[in-house]
């Protein structure tokens, strides 16, 4: 099992990491008018290919196995 953390203050929300991963796990939510991305996806459905990780240019996203 996989757990993706994402750090929302260094998210710039650029999508990059929604469009990479192959499984449609993560996506860019907004809350109090701050958008960011985050992992929506069933836990058990990432396949931990660290497309996520390697496609942020901010280094706000790890991937982690469990
Ligand atoms: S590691 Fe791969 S499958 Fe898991 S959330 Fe990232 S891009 Fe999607
Ligand atoms: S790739 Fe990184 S900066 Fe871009 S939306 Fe995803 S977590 Fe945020």
């Amino acid at each position: 099992m996989y757990v993706i953390k994402i750090d929302r203050e260094k998210c710039q929300a650029c999508g990059d990491c929604v469009d990479t991963c192959p499984n449609e796990l993560i996506a860019l939510v907004e809350e109090a008018g701050v958008q960011f991305a985050m992992y929506t996806g069933n836990p058990d459905d990432c396949i931990g290919c660290f497309s996520c990780e390697s496609a942020c240019p901010e280094g706000s996203l790890t991937v982690t196995e469990l």
